[in-house]
């Protein structure tokens, strides 16, 4: 499942410290180059971050977000707010195949 993310999202984490000199659709096209995110939706504003192989975010990393503490708004509120063990993600392949 792709993660959806704001713009605010991609500055928290620290991923597009140039960001406020370019508009979404500027900003989308070098995150795409660096392989950050997947896609870009102008209709929604929001910007898929990329995967991994086998369909995980990208961010994980041994069942762990690595970007917990910056994680996006998205992750904070899945299900309806996340974290019922600190650092674990949401969307694990368990997770995904209850929803
Ligand atoms: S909580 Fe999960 S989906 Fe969200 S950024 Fe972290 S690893 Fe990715």
């Amino acid at each position: 499942m792709p993660v959806e993310v704001t713009r605010d999202d991609l500055n928290e984490l620290g991923l597009a410290p140039e960001a406020s000199e370019y508009s979404d659709k500027k900003l989308a096209k070098i995150l795409q180059q660096r392989k950050i995110i997947k896609n870009y939706r102008a209709s929604t504003g929001l910007f898929l971050i990329q995967e991994r192989s086998d369909g995980s975010c990208y961010f994980l990393v041994n069942e762990r977000c690595s970007v917990y503490e910056k994680r996006p708004q998205v992750c904070r509120k899945f299900p309806t707010e996340m974290g019922n063990r600190l650092g674990y993600c949401p969307y694990t392949p368990s997770n995904v195949k209850r929803i």
